[in-house]
């Protein structure tokens, strides 16, 4: 008997945009390769080489054991959200930060969604700075708003002023999503810039998401500009993203929250009760360790220290050994994001730049096109020296076969 096939059922018109992450896809395939016995440097995603600092680890493991395995405080618990706020507070130069106005999620991924679904709509449009960070255009069609892409100033570590804002500002506005420091270009904006932009904001009432999860990771002095740094009135309409992944090397725990104002605060809580029903429980007792231990802040001020020699190193070699290649200097976050269409015959792809450096040579790579700007390629610096020197070697090779046209 003929066997029918029947094509799969259509599914909701709510993902018609969406696709997985890419950033996400290149680090599984990384280690798909390796667990192949393949010898794979793996430059691609966005997470310390480091280890979770032990105070914060055990908290976690203590918690566990003395059973904290209940159902969390959906919003976070009470001991996370006065550590994050007396935290906050402190790089502020000790402004006031409220935690009853923070929303402990599911990292800061999940604080984006609750903050982009609790705010935008259907005929919405919501600016994005552009290179942008892969999941911003998605969280913001899954909100089903129309995401808006900004392009950055390329004389300007690609960063977004006011007057490229303006060309894109028309009534149906409603939001801005903002990194800084910024993944994938290291660029960080100074205090006058983000209040330039919150001016612009204030003025077109436009909500502004100001993901400020590198925020730790900022090679000029302390932390980098923040929202928090402004006076009161400027966070009026803004929901400030913040968490523990990256300057705490807590990736896994999935921990991060929202700073919004009450209303919205309310709102992102309840959306959040009908999805997770709150962070994982033990892993709140351990962020709220890490943002209250010394020893943690300790080990974040080396881990930074770390991130700032591979930069120093990184750009160095760049300038030295690969003269033609144009890249943003960083000043925060840990990426390299560097341009190939330069790069031997006129118009190479940053995704076929890649493809050729996994394929032949074993470094894994973000094509621009993640971050919607395929002349482009990021490198993820969040890996350890020696990884980072062989990544270096082979990425240099690349660039030479390029140039001479073997490819
Ligand atoms: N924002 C940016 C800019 C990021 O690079 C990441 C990386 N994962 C996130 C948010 C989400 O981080 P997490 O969910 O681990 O807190
Ligand atoms: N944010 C990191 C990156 O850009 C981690 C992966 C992800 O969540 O996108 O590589």
């Amino acid at each position: 008997m003929t066997k029918v096939y029947r094509l799969p059922e259509p599914l909701s018109s709510n993902l018609a945009h969406i696709r997985g992450s890419e950033t996400v896809a290149i680090n599984a395939e990384a280690k798909r390769l390796r667990a192949l016995g393949q010898d794979i440097v793996d430059l691609s995603v966005g997470e310390p080489d480091f280890d979770t600092p032990a105070s914060a680890a055990q908290a976690g493991v203590q918690a566990i054991q003395k059973g904290t395995t209940r159902y969390p405080p959906n919003i976070g618990i009470a001991d996370l959200r006065t550590a994050m706020a007396n935290h906050l507070s402190q790089l502020s130069g000790g402004r006031p930060v409220d935690p009853d106005r923070l929303v402990v999620s599911t990292g800061s991924k999940q604080a984006l969604f609750n903050a982009c679904f609790a705010l935008f709509g259907p005929k919405d449009k919501v600016l994005i700075p552009s290179p942008a960070w892969v999941s911003y255009p998605q969280i913001v069609h899954l909100s089903r708003a129309e995401p808006v892409m900004v392009p950055g100033d390329g004389e300007w570590g690609l960063k977004v002023s006011v007057k490229d804002l303006e060309k894109y500002t028309d009534k149906l506005v409603k939001g801005l999503l903002l990194c800084s420091p910024c993944n994938p270009t290291g660029s960080v904006y100074t205090l006058s810039e983000l209040k330039a932009i919150g001016d612009w904001a204030r003025k077109h009432n436009v909500w502004i998401v100001s993901d400020e999860i590198y925020r730790r990771i900022n090679y000029g002095s302390g932390a980098a500009p923040s929202f928090f740094d402004l006076p009161d009135e400027y966070l009026e309409k803004t929901v400030v993203v913040y968490g523990a992944s990256k300057a705490y090397a807590m990736t896994g725990w999935r921990i991060g929250a929202a700073y919004a104002p009450p209303h919205v605060a309310k709102a992102m809580a309840n959306l959040q009760s009908h999805t997770t029903t709150g962070a994982n429980h033990p892993a709140q007792v351990a962020a709220a360790m890490a943002f209250s231990d010394p020893k943690v802040e300790q080990e974040v001020v080396k881990m930074t220290a770390a991130f700032r020699r591979r930069r120093d190193r990184l750009v160095e070699r760049f300038r030295v050994e690969a003269p033609g290649v144009e890249f943003v200097e960083p000043h925060g976050a840990f990426y390299l994001f560097f341009r190939v269409d330069g790069v031997g015959a006129k118009g190479l792809t940053g995704t076929r730049f890649c493809e050729r450096l996994l394929g032949e040579h074993g470094v894994a790579l973000v094509p621009g096109a993640a971050f919607n700007d395929d002349r482009w390629v990021r490198l993820s610096y969040a890996a350890s020296e020696k990884d980072l020197g062989k990544g270096v070697d082979r990425i240099m090779k690349c660039f030479a076969e390029f140039e001479a046209g073997l490819v």
